[in-house]
């Protein structure tokens, strides 16, 4: 740890370009997607992503709550984040905040422009993110959850959405900030994209980046999510693929 001022704050790249974790620049956090472990729901989707545990659930398409948000031409994508209070070291307050509201919106609308609404008139599809353990990254966490749930529950899209964030630490551009980085970095880029077209549905930042590096953590993130593309066709294909055995048992 070193010391700026009052506060201690860790050394976030080694001299050996190494980052807290261990991870180089361009290395993801390990990441583990399973498909489809809730029963209730018609989708859901796990993910462990570093030190995040986030839990997707989709329901839909179903009548729309509250009415009035009916919508005659398509459904209405409706998302519901959550940070649970035992999620984070210091206890979050229940509840909706700001926060969760915000990561709500961007999340619906960004789902909004894969996910073919139009042949649902007059339904909603719900999904709803709990995140039950978080170190930064949530959002991204979130999304790669709920994009897997929307395909678990056979919401046909245009595509999965991967997401990551990128961001500036220790004056260099980083792959998947985890919560040092995020919280003693210079800047965090979260961003999901369509893998097939490169489309950026999500791009949100904090902190300063000046245009060449802005378009060097784009190209870093455009590589990150390709990987999660793959992880997350991967987590659908283990819950999917029968096995020939139980195949020819079942026949
Ligand atoms: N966080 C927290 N308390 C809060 C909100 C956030 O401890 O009320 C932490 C949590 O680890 C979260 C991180 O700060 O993942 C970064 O939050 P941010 O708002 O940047 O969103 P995220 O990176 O999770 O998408």
């Amino acid at each position: 740890m070193g010391s700026v001022g009052a506060k201690e704050v860790p050394v976030l790249l080694s001299p050996e370009g190494l980052r807290v974790d261990g991870r180089r620049l361009d290395e993801l956090r390990p990441l583990r997607i399973q498909a489809g472990p809730l029963h209730q729901a018609d989708g859901s989707a796990f993910v462990e992503w570093g030190a995040n545990k986030v839990m997707a659930a989709v329901y839909g398409p179903r009548e729309v709550h509250p009415r009035h948000l009916q919508q005659n031409n398509k459904a209405v994508i409706q998302c519901k984040y959550n940070m649970a209070a035992f999620s984070v070291d210091e206890r979050k307050r229940p509840g909706l905040d700001r926060r969760s509201q915000e990561i709500s919106k961007v999340i619906a609308e960004a789902f909004e422009s894969v996910v073919f609404a139009e042949e649902f008139p007059r339904t909603s599809i719900d999904i709803y993110i709990e995140v039950l353990q978080a170190n930064a990254g949530t959002r991204c966490a979130g999304l790669v959850a709920a994009s897997v749930a929307l395909a678990d529950a056979g919401i046909p899209m245009v595509d999965l959405l991967p997401a990551v964030a990128v961001g500036k630490v220790a004056g260099e551009i980083a792959l998947d900030l985890k919560k040092e980085e995020d919280n003693f970095g210079e800047a965090d880029l979260p961003m999901a994209l369509v893998p097939q077209s490169g489309r950026l549905v999500l791009l949100q930042m904090e902190g300063h980046m000046t245009p060449e590096e802005l378009s060097k953590a784009l190209d870093l993130g455009v590589v990150g999510c390709k990987s999660i593309y793959e992880k997350m066709k991967g987590a659908l294909r283990d819950r999917y693929t029968v096995e020939p055995s139980a195949a020819a048992e079942a026949a």
